[in-house]
Formats: structure tokens, sequence, C-alpha cells
């Protein structure tokens, strides 16, 4: 039960039910072969940062993708969504979390310096912030921002998502028309 409890989202009573589930079931033990393998087999992509099975990632090595173009997302499940619409053929750089001042969470968790060195390199045309369209992504957002500006760095178009998309909404459950439509309406942001 503590063990499921540090789950985000799972409460004392949801925690005891699940720990009296895996008790009952008697594939309980695939999921926890299951977990003990993501644990060993998942690294690192040292490019994008993005959740992978090899290093660089399979995204990062595809040389069909425009590496021009990179979207910075909170989470390597936002990764997922992307690609499971399958509209955008640029790379990605994973941030590892969300801004959250209110909750203090520290800032240099988030991996903006490995951005900026990749940044660096000046291959990278087109940054879009494709972070949530919520409070926090707007803070990451603009973290994000306020770290490229104080990097001076070279020639960069910096672009967000399109306005307009539900509140709230979480970029990992929008459908295939919705991420299509803020990425093509997806507009210039300046660096103050
Ligand atoms: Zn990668």
């Amino acid at each position: 039960m503590d063990a499921f409890q540090r789950f985000p989202g799972i409460g004392r009573r949801t925690a005891e039910r699940l720990a009296f589930h895996v008790l009952r079931d008697p594939s309980s033990s695939a999921l926890a072969r299951a977990i003990d393998r993501a644990l060993g087999e998942a690294k690192r992509c040292r490019v994008c940062g993005n959740v992978a099975q090899q290093d660089p990632c399979g995204i990062c090595n595809d040389e069909s993708r425009d590496a021009s173009l990179v979207a910075v997302v909170e989470e390597p499940r936002h990764v997922e969504a992307l690609e499971r619409a399958g509209v955008f053929e640029g790379l990605y750089h994973v941030l590892m979390g969300a801004w959250q001042p209110a909750e203090g969470t520290d800032e240099w968790h988030l991996s903006i310096p490995s951005l900026i060195v990749r940044l660096r390199e000046g291959q990278v045309r087109e940054l879009i912030l494709a972070t949530d369209p919520d409070a926090e992504g707007e803070a990451t957002a603009q973290l994000v921002l306020e770290a490229l500006d104080s990097a001076g760095l070279p020639e960069l178009k910096i672009t967000r998502l399109a306005r307009g998309l539900p509140a709230g909404a979480a970029i990992e459950y929008m459908h295939k028309g919705v991420i299509e439509d803020a990425l093509e309406g997806r507009r210039e942001v300046k660096i103050r």
C-alpha cells in the first residue's frame, strides 16, 4: 500500500484496493517483471532527454526527421501523444517536468541547460514551446524563454502552440486534429 501511494493521483483507499488486487490476481508477477525490465532497460536519450530503449533514442536517430525543428515538451508521455498523432516531423526536447513555482519545484530539475547546449550547436532553426496550455505549462514556457534570453543564442525562431485549445487541456488527451491545428496555428513569440 505504501508503494502504491507514492504514485501520482493514488490516495490511501485506492492504494489499499490495488494492493489487495495484486495479492488476488495471479498475473501480478507479470507486472512486477515488466516494471523490473522497464527500469533495467530504460535509458535517457543524451540528445533530447526522452526515455527510450536506446541512447540516442529512435527519434533522434531517425534521419528522415527535420532536425532544424524542435518541440519542447514537459514529459515523455507528451512525446508519445504527439507521435501518436503523427503530425510532427521534427525532434523533441523533454524537460522532464513542469515548473510549479507555487509548489516550490526547483527549476534546475528541468533539462533547460542541455537544451541551451543543444541550441548552441546551431542546427535548430525553430523551437516550438509545446508545453501544456495550463498555468504550469505557461510558467514553464516562460521559464524556458527567460533562459534562452539570458543565453544570448544566435538566430532562432521561437513559437508557441496555438491558443484556442480547450482551457487546461493536456496535450496527452488531445486527438490528432486538435494537435494538428495547434501545430499549424503556432505563433511566434518574442523574447522581451
Ligand atoms: Zn532523443
